[in-house]
Parts: structure tokens; C-alpha cells; sequence
């Protein structure tokens, strides 16, 4: 891949897809097709082959697909699931007819099994069964890794597969109750400041552990597999810190200057106990993430706070 090589970001108004772009760019690689927002419908057959064969890409990334946190995964099992299927199927199918020359599909942390060995090793995938709160979603993930596998050995295609551990940053998804854990406790807990509420109710036991990766370093990540990487078999994509739940509430509590309580609220469920991967084969092609989780965090807030917040004041003084 050069810096003139045409190259698409399915997904690239996604969290992941945004950074990518960005990474992109700052890299001097600035033939950059469909980007938002000209991105076809990708759940739309037809749309996603007319748009291939006009533009022809050379390079793929695969960040497209609906995503969710915990209850997300648990009010739209079906639609997470079938939009990420029809998305998977037509991206790589038009990928292999249109002959880009190089394809990386993102996956997700939760295709692993719900007690798979920590840190979890690509050699667990499909060993036992997936976490309950989301398996749809999950399931569909793995459709794709195996897919991508599938046109590997039947066509040669030259298509791999990442497992990104849990990510955040800017242009995430801030809405309260269907984003991931980051985001949608930056939301509450900057409300409850606001508010002067004397407590926020944190989901869960606060038990659960996570590994957290800084969009921008992911983003660097998937560049750096795609021009290093070429394997039948997934790679992680982690190296983040290890954090429990309540460590990272606290921690959001600093960023955000709130005043107030936390308490636990143990009728939500936890999810996975522990999700962690195992990313040396990934340190060892050479790659290590560069932002510290705390500055990351507080990147986080400050985009959360220009975009997101600002807006919604806006809209409200507009309302009354
Ligand atoms: P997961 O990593 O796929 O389990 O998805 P999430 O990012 O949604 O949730 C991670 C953990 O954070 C779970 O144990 C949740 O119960 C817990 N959690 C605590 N507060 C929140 C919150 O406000 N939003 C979300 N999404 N999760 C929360």
C-alpha cells in the first residue's frame, strides 16, 4: 500500500472508521474513496456493488457494522445481527469480485467464549460457548473472521482478520443507555456535574475487567497490520491497560471533576468477567500502542464536550 494507493474504509463514520481516516491522512495517503458522506448503504446489495465497481479500491479496511454495549446487545440482538451479516457479505464479496488487492476485516473481543483462558489467545476462538448478552452480535463477528478465511483458501484472496480490544475515543457513541461503557459513563457522570446530582449509578458490580485501547492507537494498529500482516489466522489488536469497571469510573470521575457518589447498580448485568487479549503476536510484529490510558480518557471527554455537549445546549436554548 503507497500513498496513492485508492483505499476504502467500510464504516468510516464509525469510532474506529473516523480514526482510521485520520491516521490515513496524517500518513499522507490521501486517496481515500467513499468516505462519508458518500459511503454506500452497506446492508444494500446493490448499492455496495455499484459503488465497488465504480470506484474500484485497492486497499479495504472492514469497520462498518452496527455496534452496542451491554444493553444495546440485549434490546436489538436481531438488528445488530443482521446488519453486521449483510454488511460482512457484501463488503467482502465486492472486495474479492472487484479485486482489491488487500482486505482487513475488524472483528470484536466478544467472538471469544465467555470463559475462554485470560489473556485470550486467537487459538480459543470458537472453543466454547459466547457471552449470553451478546452472542447475536458476537456470532455475526465470527461470520466474518470465517468468512474472510473461506475466500482466502477458495480464491486466494488476500483478505486478513483483526480482534480489536475494547475501544474508545472521539466520535464514539455518547447516547446514554445503548453506548459502551466508556462513553456512556462520561455522559452520566458529566450530566450528574451538571445536574448537581449527589450520585451516579454505576451498571454492574463494578467486577467486570476490560482492556481499553485508545482509538488513535488502534487506528495506527489496523494501518500497521495491513502493511505487515498477511495470515490465515486473526491477530489481536490490544497491549491497552487492564482496568476493573469501578477503576474506570473513578477514573472518569477525575477527568470529569465530579463531586458526587458512585454506587452500584447490581440488578444490570456484568457481562464477561474478564476480557483481555493476548496481543503478542502483535508486539512482536513490532507494534505497541503510544497513548496512556489517562490522556486518552481526557482526549475523550474534551471531543465529548466540543461536539456532543456543546451541541445538545445549543439545541436546548433553541427549544425554549
Ligand atoms: P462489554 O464490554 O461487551 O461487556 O460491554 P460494555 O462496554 O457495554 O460494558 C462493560 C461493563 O461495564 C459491563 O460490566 C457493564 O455492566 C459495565 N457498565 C457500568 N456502567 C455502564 C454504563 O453506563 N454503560 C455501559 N455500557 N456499561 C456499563
Amino acid at each position: 500500500m503507497n500513498e496513492t494507493s485508492r483505499i476504502y474504509i467500510a464504516g468510516g463514520d464509525t469510532l474506529i472508521g473516523t480514526a482510521l481516516r485520520e491516521r490515513l491522512r496524517a500518513g499522507g495517503y490521501t486517496n481515500l474513496v467513499g468516505e462519508p458522506p458518500d459511503e454506500p448503504d452497506l446492508t444494500c446489495p446493490w448499492q455496495v456493488e455499484d459503488f465497488f465497481s465504480a470506484e474500484r479500491p485497492e486497499y479495504v479496511f472492514v469497520a462498518a457494522g452496527p455496534t452496542g454495549g451491554i444493553h444495546a446487545n440485549q434490546s436489538y440482538p436481531a438488528q445488530l445481527m443482521r446488519d453486521n451479516l449483510l454488511t460482512t457479505v457484501h463488503v467482502i464479496h465486492n472486495a474479492y469480485r472487484y479485486d482489491v488487492a488487500k482486505l482487513l476485516y475488524l472483528a470484536s473481543s466478544c467472538s471469544y467464549p465467555r470463559l475462554a483462558p485470560q489473556p485470550m489467545r486467537v487459538e480459543s476462538l470458537m472453543t466454547g460457548p459466547l457471552e449470553p448478552t451478546n452472542e447475536a452480535y458476537a456470532m455475526a463477528k465470527l461470520a466474518g473472521v470465517v468468512l474472510c478465511q473461506a475466500y482466502r483458501r477458495q480464491y486466494e484472496a488476500s483478505f486478513i482478520t483483526a480482534i480489536p480490544t475494547n475501544t474508545f475515543g472521539p466520535h464514539d457513541d455518547f447516547r446514554a443507555e445503548d453506548s459502551h461503557v466508556i462513553p456512556g459513563l462520561l455522559r452520566r457522570i458529566h450530566e450528574a456535574r451538571c445536574r448537581g446530582q449527589a450520585e451516579v449509578r454505576i451498571w454492574g458490580s463494578g467486577r467486570p475487567r476490560r482492556e481499553f485501547l485508545y482509538s488513535r492507537d488502534l487506528a495506527d494498529a489496523c494501518l500497521y497490520v495491513m502493511r505487515n500482516y498477511d495470515a490465515d489466522e486473526p491477530i489481536n489488536l490490544g497491549g491497552g491497560p487492564e482496568l476493573s469497571i469501578a477503576e474506570v469510573a473513578n477514573a472518569i470521575v477525575n477527568v470529569v471533576g465530579y463531586r458526587g457518589r458512585l454506587s452500584f447498580d447490581t440488578s444490570r448485568p456484568d457481562g464477561m468477567p474478564l476480557k483481555c487479549l493476548d496481543s503478542q503476536p502483535l508486539m512482536k510484529l513490532g507494534w505497541s500502542p503510544s497513548t496512556d490510558f489517562h490522556t486518552a480518557l481526557a482526549e475523550t471527554y474534551d471531543w465529548f464536550l466540543r461536539h456532543i455537549a456543546s451541541q445538545e445546549n445549543r439545541n436546548a436554548r433553541k427549544a425554549v
